[in-house]
């Protein structure tokens, strides 16, 4: 009976002994990955100067006139530059996102005009670069929202369609509200499409399908990331299907408001 005893409280002892190197190794890891991400956040901040400094002069360089190769030279320093600030941004945003959700500025916002608006917006981006933007709006209801940063979230989508999309293709943008009463934004392309391979990792920071090509389309393999950071803390997922050679199709889905007209109506018993 002792001897039992004696190996219980043993068991009992060595239980408490890996909890405790358990919580310490936990600890130890949320340190570290705070150091990463305060790092990441500190190298951003510092490299938005410099940008800034080298665009400027090459900006000079050429208001001063600068011809031929030199000219083309100069030009490109300054679009490199520019993909590189926005990259910068791009990670000062997504680092401060992992250790707190980003900063938002929801609103009671009415679907119908926001949707317009975005779609607005979008048929401009289209139009600049050549493709054209097909919108069904259908979405009727009130959602808790930011509207600029949805706008934001959505805006990368719609970039992506028209940079990865055939030239002069059309891309189509849609809202409804699913059966399961939730907010689904929709923006579909005919494009090259997304191997299925591929898919499951679309969304993770700087996976590029094709590295070269989302280079010289100046993306910074950032986007999505960022989309699914910003719908994400409003409740909500990012989903992708793909057609290899047919087309890709992303969408936000949010959680929606009640209807307060539904919601205020009087049940029968009050009646
Ligand atoms: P990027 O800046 O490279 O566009 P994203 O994070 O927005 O970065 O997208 C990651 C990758 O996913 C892209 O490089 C591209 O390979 C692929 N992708 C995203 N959207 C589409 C699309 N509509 N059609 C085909 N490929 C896409």
């Amino acid at each position: 009976g002792v001897a039992l005893a004696y190996a219980a409280v043993r068991v009992v002892n060595e239980l408490r002994r890996l909890y405790a190197e358990q919580h310490e190794t936990a600890d130890k890891l949320a340190e570290a990955s705070r150091q990463k991400t305060d790092f990441l956040a500190d190298v951003s901040h510092e490299l938005r100067t410099p940008l800034t400094v080298l665009r400027g002069n090459a900006q000079v360089g050429l208001a001063l006139g600068a011809e031929g190769e030199q000219k083309q030279l100069l030009e490109e320093v300054v679009e490199e530059s520019k993909r590189m600030s926005r990259m910068v941004e791009e990670l000062l945003f997504l680092a401060r996102s992992d250790s707190s959700p980003p900063s938002l500025e929801p609103e009671t916002i009415s679907i119908p005009p926001v949707m317009s608006e975005l779609a607005g917006r979008a048929a401009v981006l289209a139009r600049e670069r050549g493709a054209v933007l097909e919108a069904d709006l259908r979405a009727e209801g009130t959602l808790r929202a930011d509207p600029g940063r949805l706008e934001q979230a959505v805006l990368i989508l719609i970039d992506n369609a028209i940079k990865y999309g055939p030239p002069g293709g059309t891309v189509t943008l849609r809202s409804e509200v699913t059966h399961s009463g939730e907010l689904r934004i929709t923006v579909e392309d005919r494009g090259p499409g997304i191997p299925k391979e591929d898919l499951p990792r679309i969304f993770e920071r700087f996976y590029r399908v094709d590295k070269a090509r989302s280079r010289r389309m100046g993306g910074t393999g950032l986007g999505l990331p960022i989309a699914k950071t910003i719908v994400e803390a409003h409740g909500g997922h990012v989903t992708a299907e793909s057609r290899p050679g047919k087309g890709t199709r992303m969408s936000v889905h949010l959680p929606m408001l009640e209807d307060p007209a539904k919601t205020a109506q009087p049940t029968p018993a009050q009646r």
